[in-house]
């Protein structure tokens, strides 16, 4: 199963992730994580990015498009994969294609997490305060920029799968059960 999850910042893609993981036993590959990996080892990478993400900005195409394609690449990935936060704009949506028509895979679906912004501004500042401090991009001025960002780059993205076939659009204000259930009926899985 080759998955992309869509949808705003505090949509839940993380939470249905770890479920989408263990029921097809594939890996989630977030290019969040993995950039916020590189900025923790201090690679060339992680000091490059660093600020952009600080700022919720958006890393450059080329550096999110030649991560996925060599995590792709590994062996975990033999019987599919979650792409979660990525592609995050239409070129990284057309890289993706290609590289993954050179790979000789194809998509099966891509699932959008619907949720209204400012739902999803009390949301995260929530979870931020559960977790005991914000993280650099998780205090309201950044998040608001995040969401902007969202709708200005990443929402196009639904018209651009949908214009495909390929997309499958679920509620994500309903309750995290709830949002799984439908994902599962929405791929036809449960
Ligand atoms: P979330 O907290 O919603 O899960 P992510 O962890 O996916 O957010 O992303 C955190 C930040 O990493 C983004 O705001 C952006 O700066 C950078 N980033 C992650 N994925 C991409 C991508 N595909 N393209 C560009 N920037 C990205």
């Amino acid at each position: 199963m080759r998955l992309i999850l869509l949808g705003p910042p505090g949509a839940g893609k993380g939470t249905q992730a770890q479920f989408l993981m263990e029921k097809f036993n594939i890996p989630q590959l977030s290019t969040g994580d993995m950039l916020r990996a590189a900025i923790a080892a201090e690679t060339e990478l992680g000091l490059k990015v660093k600020d952009m993400i600080a700022r919720g900005d958006l890393v450059p195409d080329e550096i999110v498009v030649g991560i996925i394609s060599d995590r792709i690449d590994e062996d975990d990935c033999a019987n599919g994969f979650i792409l979660d936060g990525f592609p995050r704009t239409t070129g990284q949506a057309e890289a993706l294609g290609e590289l993954l028509e050179e790979k000789g895979i194809a998509l099966d679906a891509v699932v959008e997490i619907r949720a209204d912004a400012d739902i999803l501004v009390g949301r995260i500042l929530k979870r931020a305060e559960e977790n005991g401090g914000a993280r650099a991009d998780d205090n309201e001025d950044v998040l608001r920029n995040r969401l902007e960002v969202y709708e200005e780059l990443t929402a196009p993205l639904v018209e651009y799968y949908s214009a495909k076939g390929m997309l499958k659009s679920v509620d994500g204000m309903a309750g995290i059960d709830e949002v799984t259930a439908s994902i599962m009926s929405a791929l036809n899985a449960d």
